[in-house]
């Protein structure tokens, strides 16, 4: 992303800051608790958390992908009427986020981030969705500003993790465990686990069976 304070001595105005974006598309949000819902995805480039069942790892090189202005995104996410504006990646995060989510409440539009939070937190959300990775551990920013917990879960040390991690969150945030997709046994041993923990909720990707993006 460009800085915000200068270029040489000219200061950029918060509108003309970029930043690598892998993509921009609508769709029905997938997961958790807005699922089903029409939604904006902002998917930026780049994350150092490179998780192994990652499935946007084309998402990993920021620099391969090209900039986009905050001004061009929030008029593009306007412009598509959803009922949220999703930013996700890659990891959000590993940029400051302030002027893109400004610049799109200002239009009116609700947003949401999905992070692992991985780097420290920065923007104004409605909505903050943390999927914490065993394979960076979050920074302690992240723990204040959730509003819904979902852990991914290939295997049964996942659940361990999971628990590690809801302890650090405040008491009335939403816990979903979502199976990882290409570990199908993942699926039973959620449904096993949340019969004796009630305190969890199942979170499937929708989209995948629908076959959208
Ligand atoms: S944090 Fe997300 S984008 Fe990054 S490697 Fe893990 S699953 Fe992929």
């Amino acid at each position: 992303m460009n800085s915000l304070a200068s270029v040489g001595n000219k200061a950029i105005a918060p509108k003309l800051i970029t930043y690598p974006i892998v993509e921009t598309f609508h769709s029905i949000q997938g997961e958790g608790t807005w699922t089903g819902m029409s939604a904006f995805f902002i998917r930026l480039a780049g994350c150092d958390v490179h998780c192994p069942w990652c499935d946007q790892k084309e998402s990993w090189t920021s620099h391969i992908y090209p900039q986009q202005s905050v001004q061009m995104l929030a008029q593009t996410a306007k412009a598509a009427n959803p009922a949220m504006v999703v930013i996700t990646g890659g990891e959000p995060l590993l940029y400051n986020l302030f002027p893109l989510t400004k610049a799109l409440q200002k239009l009116g539009l609700r947003v949401h981030l999905e992070t692992s939070g991985a780097h420290p937190f920065s923007g104004q959300f409605d909505w903050v969705t943390f999927s914490p990775k065993p394979f960076q551990v979050p920074h302690e920013s992240i723990y204040s500003q959730v509003n819904e917990l979902k852990v991914i879960i290939a295997t049964e040390e996942d659940l361990h993790w999971a628990e590690e991690q809801a302890e650090k969150v405040p008491a009335e945030v939403i816990k979903y465990l979502q199976p990882e997709w290409n570990h199908p046994d993942s699926q039973s041993l959620i449904f096993d686990y949340i019969l004796d923990h009630p305190q969890w909720r199942m979170s499937l990707q929708i989209h995948k069976f629908l076959g959208v993006r």
